[in-house]
């Protein structure tokens, strides 16, 4: 199908009354922009972004392929690989659609304290650019619009709404303004984010670097969007700052812009001016006309997207480290099916599949494979693998895992039921996951006001007896009883002070300890009454409920390290899986300490003495630091590497596919030298200059930019270099093929 002219866009946009074109330039609600019938303009859907595609719920029902995060894909440094995923998230999103990805993030890994940096690429410009210009390609190639993120200077999360970075010309240019460049330019995005933070005093939706530089020096011609609740003010309007006020439908435009146009203080060409970038999105991603896309997105079978995403997650994971151990000078990896007796695979994330860093990013896969069920599935019968968690990482209440919970009938999942203020039902949900969020309106169109009370009820059954913490995690009062007793009564809310994003990365909890026998069942209930001004974007008018049951055995970690070092003793390898969480790494808030979360460092070291065998699967989106590193074996970094996790580990340990990653961030050796996050009276100032990363020639690496192993050898042949560039000509002298 022809993407429509300007001068037949710029016709339509003349049949439009102002207050028609005003209405498109405020979204219509969260996830979508206005349809106008006048013009052929259906409703366009945007959605997250940048692991998977969303969709518009937040339903563990309405699955998406969840492919690695940011950090992971660039670790591939292999713009085909991600331009053909960009492909398979086209096919994703029109599967669910969406005709708009609110992706891909090219802010800078600045500092690894960053919230978000496993949602970026790199800390270097060039390669993220490229791999983002890869990224818009595929999905854009299929019709599905990319929304480059987050314009600009939003590298860190502290105080994101308010922020001020000050950050000197050359700086920004070559550092934080060259991958958006980049993808402007040679990308041809189609729409632009501009960030909650200030730049050098302007805040980014009213800033004139989108006048001056996104769209007079870049030509860029497309949609400048606010991040959500971003749109301020009126002051945008009219000026070329901004052309779409995310979400809607109420906003700082609306009535009031028609208001300022009327009165003459916003010329009304301008509001054409905008409304014709506003056109393009819809004309080039499809709902213009009623098309399905300038070109369509062919559906991907789910064991093509498994394919993808295991061979995805393979090459991005990073062998920083192989030694041999000098006890017997062989080789670690890759293992050998055939000769290998026992495996001990240990560590937090060792059973639980962590594939994702926490916020808007977070989608719900269809399935996850953890480490220990891709090992066993590689390694089949012969090979005796024990496992054990050697302690938990952290001592927050994880989700009920869906595998204890049971619905009347038996199946796995929860019933939940909502009442009114009377106590009365409303409507019900069999739910299969114990995570709930609900924007705007409940399951079967209850609104927000109608329902005062929600009830979860799942039967709980545990394999081990033990003592049981059972809890809740969200703002506002639970109520818990469990086979009729009340366990816990709690309101909870935020500290004062706290973003309110946090309210939904990290909630607060509470629990009650229950103790059950070995293979013991009982009825639990959780009442949950959200506080009555439910939301978390401050006084923006928009309502979201969330909150999660919590089951937890109580563990004793002392015991389990000890279990721990006691199975590597016996194996003939130890491969130790630890990391962080997505409540370590999140949206809405920077981390503190790069140390790995909770006992893991003193796991890793006690069972790397007790067996020189020992690989350290890393599993976390950005670095943290590796006291240990010299002391073990190997040394694999395998980010948050999406849905195939446990598949793809098993394949680089085996041998099956080479670590294909190369680092696209230095991973460093301590915390010294490092910028901050935290503003300093509302200003993040950018004092390093362009000294971030590599450049920094004060940092100490553990490992260096670019640096990763494979299974062959080389050789360097030779090199020649000229001002532009170097060439290096290297030999595989191993017997494997390599990269
Ligand atoms: C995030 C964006 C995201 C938007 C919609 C914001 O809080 O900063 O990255 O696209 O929410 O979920």
């Amino acid at each position: 199908m022809r993407v429509p002219t300007d001068l037949e866009l710029e016709k339509r946009v003349g049949a439009l009354t102002l207050e028609q074109k005003v209405r498109l330039l405020t979204g219509a609600d969260f996830w979508s922009l206005h349809s106008e019938p006048a013009v052929g303009l259906r409703r366009l859907v945007v959605s997250d972004g940048p692991a998977g595609v969303r969709g518009e719920t937040g339903d563990e029902r309405d699955t998406s392929a969840n492919v690695p995060s940011p950090t992971a894909l660039a670790a591939t440094w292999d713009e085909e690989r991600i331009e053909r995923l960009g492909r398979l998230l086209a096919a994703e999103a029109r599967r669910k659609g969406v005709d708009v990805l609110l992706a891909p993030t090219v802010n800078l890994h600045r500092t690894p304290y960053g919230g978000r940096h496993f949602e970026c690429f790199s800390e270097d410009p060039v390669l993220t650019g490229r791999i983002g210009v890869a990224y818009v390609r595929g999905l854009q190639a299929a019709g599905v619009g990319a929304t480059v993120k987050h314009f600009v200077a939003n590298d860190s999360e502290t105080e994101r709404f308010t922020a001020d970075v000050r950050v000197d010309e050359r700086t920004l240019r070559e550092l934080y303004l060259a991958p958006f460049e980049a993808i402007v330019r040679d990308g041809g995005v189609w729409s632009v984010m501009a960030a909650y933070n200030s730049v050098n005093g302007a805040t980014m939706t009213e800033n004139p670097l989108q006048r001056d530089v996104l769209k007079q020096e870049w030509g860029f011609d497309g949609v400048i969007m606010s991040d959500w609740f971003a749109g301020r003010s009126l002051a945008a309007a009219g000026e070329g700052l901004l052309d779409l006020v995310m979400p809607g439908p109420s906003g700082p435009w609306g009535d009031a812009l028609v208001a300022a146009v009327r009165a003459g203080d916003v010329p009304e060409g301008s509001c054409a001016d905008t409304a014709l970038r506003l056109l393009r999105l819809p004309a080039r991603a499809g709902p213009l006309d009623g098309g399905p896309g300038t070109a369509s997105a062919a559906p991907w079978h789910s064991d093509q997207i498994a394919a993808e995403l295991r061979a995805a997650a393979a090459a991005g994971f990073v062998l920083a480290r192989h030694e041999a151990p000098i006890a017997d000078g062989e080789p670690l990896l890759p293992l050998n099916a055939g000769t290998l007796r026992s495996v001990a695979v240990l560590g937090p994330n060792t059973f639980v599949a962590r594939t994702l860093g926490g916020g808007s990013a977070t989608v719900f896969p269809p399935y996850t494979v953890s480490p220990l069920v891709g090992l066993h599935m590689a390694l089949g019968p012969d090979v005796r693998i024990v496992h054990g968690r050697g302690g938990q990482s952290t001592h927050r209440l994880p989700v009920a895992p869906s595998e204890l919970l049971h619905r009347r009938d038996g199946s796995n999942g929860v019933e939940v039921r909502f009442l009114d203020a009377t106590g009365a039902a409303l409507g019900s949900e069999e739910r299969n996951g114990a995570t709930f969020t609900w924007l705007s309106s409940y399951g079967e169109g209850l609104s927000m006001e109608q329902v005062r009370t929600i009830e979860v009820y799942p039967r709980l059954q545990v394999e081990d007896a033990g003592t049981y913490l059972l809890g809740a995690s969200g703002l506002g009062s639970f109520h818990l009883t469990v086979a009729g007793e009340v366990r816990m009564d709690s309101r909870l809310t935020l500290p004062a002070g706290a973003d309110p994003v946090e309210g939904m990365m990290r909630p607060p909890q509470a629990s009650a300890p229950v103790t059950l026998r070995e293979g013991e069942e009982v009825e639990v209930l959780l009442r949950y009454e959200p506080p009555s001004s439910a939301g978390g974007f401050g006084d923006a008018d928009v309502h979201m409920v969330m909150f999660q049951l919590n089951v937890m055995v109580e563990a004793d970690d002392d015991a389990e390290l000890e279990e721990a070092v006691a199975l590597a003793r016996d194996a003939d390898v130890a491969v130790v899986v630890v990391g962080t969480t997505e409540e370590v790494e999140s949206e809405g808030f920077d981390r503190t300490s790069l140390a790995l979360p909770g006992r893991q460092d003193e796991l890793v070291r006690r069972v790397a003495e007790a067996n020189p065998r020992t690989v350290v699967v890393v599993n976390a989106g950005a670095p943290v630091l590796l006291p240990w590193a010299g002391d073990v074996a190997a040394v694999l970094l395998a980010w948050f590497p999406g849905q195939e996790f446990g598949h793809a580990l098993a394949d680089v340990l085996t041998g099956t596919a080479e670590p294909g990653g190369r680092l696209p961030v230095t991973w460093p050796l301590n915390e010294d030298h490092l910028p901050g996050t935290q503003p300093a009276d509302g200003e993040v100032r950018y004092d390093e200059d362009i000294f971030i990363g590599y450049r920094s020639p004060e940092r100490e690496a553990l490992y260096p930019f670019g640096h990763g192993l494979g299974y062959t050898t080389w050789e360097y042949a030779a090199l020649e270099a000229d001002r532009e560039q170097a060439v290096v000509r290297v030999r595989n002298t191993g017997s494997r093929r390599g990269r």
